[in-house]
């Protein structure tokens, strides 16, 4: 694995953007953390240190939470009519898409994801994301209530509801698509005339810190949107218990939603949950190849398997299992396994090299329990990649097929009737998403509801309007 030209591939716009040191936003000015404390950004691809972010404590998220909340009580935000916060999040999107192909680069550097996605994924669907949230400023109705009040036979009233800005919102999420997730938490909550606090994850805080300045040249007031970078133990914990917070939006693992919610619980505040995936696909006898193969390999290797809807558990119906084992096993030797900025990559680096020694572990732990190891593995040396890796006769008991692993790794099993194939699916704790491969549309309709899944797509996995 050759990576050491993955930085001279930078772009000149993004070479100026790492030549000085990111700073958090607060109001309108970028600033360290209060502490000078900083923390690293590794390149995946070759696990060296590239930039630093100030990793900020508890009185750099009081400050944040003091500029949201100062703009959102007496700041022009709370003026502006709701086409005014249409257009802003349109000039956002515009900016966004001028400088798509940097914004691009930044996010594959720093993730380790192959520049293609990022390009051909990420990219437009924060910019499509945005444009469509643009459009709800102005749609945001309230209703109105015909009233009887049994004690007050002759009066009458008018009732009505409006739905107003909950406040300030605190948004928190994590490395996989962040500026992605950084629009979808953004968009509806400046739609809506919230003000934020935004925390990207410690390993991928770039894209977001970019969004910052585009937020600032879109015209955005000062303290509308703050960024801060730092420990989530530290400042996630103290944004979901800071009493100024009005609600946390969370994205990230079911453990941290957990400790979030019960956090939440005690401070009786609202708090939105999008979590962990451990997602089945299910294939049936008649299913076209053709469609089942590349569904399948971009349901779980896209992204290097870092997807919360990733297709991480495959159930194959018996006369299909071997031949399409096979079939999977050769697609993935076409893979090309390298840095995030070679246009040729199509499974990068993963995120960290704790990350790496998660799914390593997982993959020896598959293993010892008794799948079979078709393909994949760990890569030795520098960068923290993990081969597309396919786990062939895998039981439900296993630990490869009942916890999220978040890596490239499909765990394969068979089985010999529909009941059989929805048990298996529904046999899991998480119900994030699911996939049906098949030509038989009455046994598609039949399966899709008995599914307990968010989304269960047809013929494909991971498709996202
Ligand atoms: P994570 O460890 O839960 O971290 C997510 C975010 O929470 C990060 O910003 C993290 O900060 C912060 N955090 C960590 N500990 C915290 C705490 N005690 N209190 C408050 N915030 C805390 O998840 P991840 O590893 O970044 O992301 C992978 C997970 O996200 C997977 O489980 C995946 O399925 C899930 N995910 C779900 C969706 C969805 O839409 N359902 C989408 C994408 C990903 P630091 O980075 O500083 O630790």
């Amino acid at each position: 694995m050759t990576t050491s030209n993955n930085l001279s591939r930078l772009s000149g716009g993004n070479l100026r953007f790492l030549s000085v040191p990111r700073l958090m936003l607060i109001g309108d000015r970028w600033v360290g953390a209060a502490s000078g404390d900083t923390m690293p950004v590794f390149d995946p691809s070759s696990g060296r240190e590239f930039a630093r972010v100030p990793s900020a404590g508890v009185a750099d998220v009081d400050a944040a939470v003091a500029a949201a909340k100062r703009a959102f009580e007496t700041g022009p935000w709370r003026s502006l009519q709701p086409a005014d916060r249409e257009r802003l999040l349109w000039r956002l999107a515009d900016l966004i898409e001028c400088n798509a192909g940097d914004l691009a680069q930044l996010e594959a550097l720093d993730n380790g994801k192959a520049v293609t996605v990022a390009s051909g994924v990420d990219v437009p669907l924060t910019i499509r994301h945005l444009r469509y949230m643009a459009g709800f400023a102005t749609k945001i109705h309230g209703r109105t209530i015909a009233t009887s009040v049994p004690y007050m036979p002759g009066a009458e009233f008018f009732s009505y509801t409006v739905r107003e800005p909950i406040g300030v919102v605190g948004q928190i999420i994590p490395w996989n698509m962040p500026l992605m997730f950084s629009a979808w938490k953004l968009g509806a909550a400046l739609a809506a005339g919230c003000t934020v606090v935004l925390k990207p994850a410690s390993n991928t805080p770039l894209t977001a810190l970019r969004l910052g300045e585009l937020i600032l040249e879109a015209g955005f007031p000062p303290g509308v949107v703050n960024l801060i970078t730092g420990p989530g133990g530290v400042v996630g914990e103290r944004l979901a218990r800071h009493p100024d917070i009005d609600k946390i939006a969370f994205t990230g693992s079911t453990e941290v939603g957990r400790k979030l919610g019960r956090i939440c619980g005690d401070e009786i505040k609202p708090i939105s949950l999008e979590l962990g995936g451990k997602s089945p696909s299910i294939v049936l006898a008649d299913a076209r190849m053709e469609q089942t193969i590349p569904g399948v390999i971009s349901g779980i290797f896209a992204n290097s398997g870092q997807v919360c809807a990733a297709g991480s558990r495959l159930y194959v119906q018996r006369p299909l299992y071997e031949p399409l084992i096979a079939a999977l096993n050769d697609a993935v030797q076409t893979l090309k396994l390298g840095p995030g900025l070679d246009p040729e990559t199509f499974v990068g680096p993963l995120v960290s090299a704790e990350q790496k020694k998660i799914v390593c572990d997982y993959i020896a732990s598959g293993v010892a329990e008794g799948a079979r190891l078709v393909t994949g593995g760990g890569v030795d040396g520098e960068g923290y990649y993990v081969k597309p890796t396919i786990l062939a006769d895998a039981k439900q008991h296993m630990r490869v097929v009942r916890e999220e692993i978040f890596g490239p790794v499909l765990t394969v099993a068979p089985f010999d009737d529909v009941d059989e194939a929805i048990a298996l699916a529904n046999d899991n704790e998480m119900g994030l998403a699911a996939s049906v491969y098949s030509q038989d549309v009455s046994k598609i309709h039949r399966i899709v509801p008995r599914i307990r899944a968010g989304t269960v797509w047809v013929n494909c996995h991971n498709v996202y309007d």
